[in-house]
């Protein structure tokens, strides 16, 4: 039998409401036997997340008596009865309180809320409750540890026909809780399938899936129907959030693909991560996706014969590593190099970096150029494409945007372009016009 780990996000469990459309969704098909819910999120705007309020909680000096303590009793008692249900929220919620006020920690308090829910949902369904804090593993260093975790969740995954395991946490090896960092639930999820050696894992959430471009810069973009998990990895990269960014390599190892579908449009099939796709089932799309980003600076180094020096390129790098800063891209030509750099990396330490560059390099010249953007055009395609990057720039010099600098990685799944920051909107545009 197949079997689905349906992983479900907050805004798709914010109120009593959603949790019914979960329940429609699971009950649709058996083989959606394991669930991993996030903490109810906002349900309308100007609403607070429950996590938003559990942090606010841990920051209290008397949580019992607080007002976020009494929201949050409200709000799980009141999807509670509007559920009608009967599950004991009052006392978990006195136990948290009282766990608080000795000295529990913030990423305890952060993770009740997929606790409560966790608890909340699996009476609902009728499924058993798996706590996480069991079979989820991170090391003493407070990383995720994934033998540790294989060692302990596939034996007993397997105790349990169906099972609502919450998503976020687990614990350290002194058995504290730790937290994935913010939206981890979707991590958990990949951790489950991966463990439950899933044939899907499902990622029910707000939107049906990836679009091709920034909805907020192109009208009405196209779905991504099918996407490889590495061109995900590249939108994702460069700003195109629906996943975790993490929530990738769990799954990635054992090649079970990812459904992202909206839990208010289930008759949407929405977006499939796949390990790869086959030539026979290859779609004839010049492109997957768009994605882009504002906000860098680059740093144009330039020297006659630096191609021929040995260690420049380790030089400029030592310079970098001395103020702690990492970067993005590094394009170059016989005699320039250039440095792409996201702006909160260097903020403090730009005018130093070049100081620190002339004295280590001895370079020609050192050029800046703030308020940069970066466009990435992602396609598993364009590699057999011919004509893709003449269309592109064809596009762009319509549209006069001026291109900064170029970057395309040898795989040619991506292709990336430097334009001022002013421009981004136009040359986005432009791209998807020309491509899509
Ligand atoms: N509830 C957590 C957060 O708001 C984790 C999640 O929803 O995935 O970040």
């Amino acid at each position: 039998m197949s079997l689905i780990v349906t992983k479900f996000g907050g805004s798709s469990l914010a109120d009593a409401g959603q949790i019914t459309k979960m329940k429609n969704i699971i009950t649709a098909n058996p083989d959606r036997r394991y669930v991993v819910p996030s903490a109810p999120g906002r349900r309308f705007d100007g609403d607070e997340k429950v996590t938003d309020l559990l942090y606010k909680l841990a920051e209290e000096k008397d949580p019992q008596h607080s007002r976020v303590f009494e929201i949050l009793t409200e709000r799980f008692c009141g999807i509670r009865d509007e559920l009608g249900l009967s599950t004991d929220i009052e006392t978990e919620l006195q136990k948290i309180a009282e766990a608080l006020h000795n000295g529990a920690s913030t990423d305890y308090a952060a993770s009740r809320g997929e606790y409560l829910n966790g608890l909340l949902i699996a009476d609902y369904l009728g499924f058993d409750f798996i706590d996480p804090k069991d079979i989820i593993c991170f090391n003493r260093h407070g990383l995720y540890d994934h033998a540790e975790t294989l060692k302990k969740c596939p034996s007993v995954l397997a105790q349990h026909e169906r099972a609502v395991i919450p998503g976020f946490y687990g614990s350290l090896p002194d058995g504290e809780i730790k937290t994935f960092s913010r939206g981890g639930s979707d991590i958990t999820g990949s951790i489950v399938a991966c463990c439950a050696q899933a044939s899907l894992y499902e990622n029910w959430t707000d939107v049906s899936g990836f679009l091709k471009a920034d909805p907020r810069v192109v009208d009405q973009p196209q779905k991504i129907d099918v996407i490889t998990y590495r061109e995900l990895r590249e939108l994702s990269y460069m700003g195109a959030t629906v996943l975790h960014e993490d929530a990738i390599f769990p799954v990635l190892q054992v090649a079970i693909p990812i459904q992202v579908r909206n839990t208010n449009h289930p008759e949407c099939e929405g977006t499939l991560i796949v390990p790869s796709i086959s030539k026979e089932t290859e779609s004839k799309e010049n492109i997957t996706g768009i994605a882009g980003k504002k906000g860098f600076t680059i740093v144009s180094i330039e020297k006659n014969g630096m191609n021929a020096e040995i260690g420049f390129a380790r030089r400029v790098l030592s310079c970098l590593e001395k103020f702690g800063i990492s970067f993005e891209h590094m394009p170059s030509s016989i005699d320039t190099l250039c440095v792409v750099i996201e702006d909160s990396q260097v903020e403090d330490h730009l005018w130093d970096l070049v100081q620190e560059i002339h004295t280590v390099c001895e370079p020609d010249s050192v050029e800046v150029y703030n308020d940069m953007a970066l466009i990435a055009t992602v396609g598993r395609n364009m590699i057999r494409k011919i004509g893709i990057s003449a269309k592109l720039f064809g596009a762009l010099a319509e549209q006069n945007v001026n291109v900064r600098m170029i970057d395309q990685g040898s795989s040619e799944m991506n292709i990336i372009v430097g334009v001022e920051n002013s421009d981004f909107e136009t040359a986005v545009r432009a791209i998807y016009q020309a491509l899509v």
